[in-house]
């Protein structure tokens, strides 16, 4: 039956729903081997050798959010609070530019209230001035109209994933706050200008292998440039700190499912979670379907408190270390480094 599945996968034939879920399900050694090289093989004819590296600035860890997995969640009080300062930001922004080649940076922080989008607009348009970059805000629910102000200071794209496309689980674990309006944001985002990295959680408590499929079609729906989707780790300061994180089968199953069912050119990120689940994460990530990785260009002391999550993949090592082990990695594999603002012409979504 596999052989028959992967037929149909490399014909472009559509699959059903029960042959994805096959796929999704794999567990035998060498079956998923030849799903993975499938996956690869899509990944290498639509989007050649290529890997896409950007860096990202975690700007501040205060959060009002209560999602129930976050470790930078309203939930952890113990966690010990930073905001970097404007200049700080620039700096650290310039720095990845000039001195290690990067053009484009993703802007990350929790929903900050001390960071309402007039400021962090101010801050891209300080930055656009100084630098051509292309800039991706992920600082939460913005709302529209902040939206459309980072768009005129010059963000050109936002990352933010919508979690989980199951409404019921989604409610679940972010009492009080709704899957619609999350999913409504990614859509006005994209009618604006912005380029879309969006995804889900892999293998939240509560989510069904229905539910993983559904995430991968809502991504291609909202029309992503790239696909983020890591496993749940679970953190003890939050509800979920006793929960068990997916398996990596689980995981790399999953990335070759969605460069099997994602539009043709879609970029599929290998996440730092999935690397913190399993160090060889990055390396067989990129051998079934995926070609992005981000680097973590945040300062190092303001990094370690960061912690979504407990021991972060690259938590301690120097942004030297982090690109000579990409770059060994990446040329090991035959791929070469690209940054997401090269393929981009003129930072407009293809719509
Ligand atoms: N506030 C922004 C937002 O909501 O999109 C960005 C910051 S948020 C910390 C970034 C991402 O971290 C979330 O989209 C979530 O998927 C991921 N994340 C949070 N807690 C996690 C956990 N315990 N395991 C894996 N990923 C986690």
């Amino acid at each position: 039956d596999l052989l028959r599945i992967l037929d149909k996968v490399l014909e472009e034939k559509t699959l059903s729903q029960k042959e994805a879920l096959f796929l999704l399900n794999l567990e035998d050694e060498k079956e998923r081997e030849l799903l993975y090289k499938t996956a690869n093989f899509l990944r290498r004819k639509y989007l050649g050798n290529s890997c896409c590296v950007h860096g990202i600035i975690e700007f501040s860890n205060f959060c009002s959010r209560n999602c129930s997995y976050c470790g930078i969640s309203i939930h952890n009080r113990k966690l010990k609070r930073y905001r970097m300062s404007d200049e700080e930001i620039i700096q650290t922004a310039i720095q990845a530019i000039d001195q290690y080649g990067f053009q484009a940076l993703v802007l990350q922080s929790g929903e900050d209230p001390c960071f309402p989008a007039k400021r962090l607009a101010e801050l891209i348009k300080e930055l656009k001035r100084q630098r051509p970059v292309l800039i991706f805000v992920s600082c939460g629910e913005v709302g529209e109209r902040g939206l459309e102000i980072l768009y005129q200071a010059g963000a050109r794209g936002i990352l933010m994933r919508f979690e989980t496309s199951n409404p019921v689980l989604y409610e679940k674990l972010h009492p009080g706050y709704s899957l619609e309006e999350r999913i409504q944001h990614l859509k006005i985002a994209y009618q604006i200008g912005y380029l879309i990295i969006t995804g889900a959680l892999i293998g939240l408590p509560g989510q069904s292998d229905e539910d993983l499929l559904n995430d991968i079609f809502l991504t291609s729906e909202l029309r992503a440039e790239m696909c983020s989707f890591g496993p749940f780790l679970p953190h003890p300061e939050t509800p979920l700190g006793h929960s068990r994180p997916p398996n990596k089968t689980r995981v790399l199953n999953a990335l070759a499912l969605i460069r099997i069912l994602a539009p043709k050119h879609s970029k599929i990120l290998v996440t730092t979670a999935f690397e913190t689940l399993d160090p060889l994460a990055r390396e067989n990530g990129l051998m079934a379907g995926a070609n992005s990785l981000m680097l973590n260009v945040t300062p190092a002391h303001f990094r370690k408190q960061y912690v979504i999550y407990p021991h972060r993949a690259h938590e301690k090592e120097s942004l030297e270390d982090q690109i000579k082990q990409t770059l060994q990695l990446l040329y090991k594999l035959g791929r070469a480094p690209t940054d997401l603002g090269t393929e981009i012409t003129n930072g407009e979504n293809k719509a």
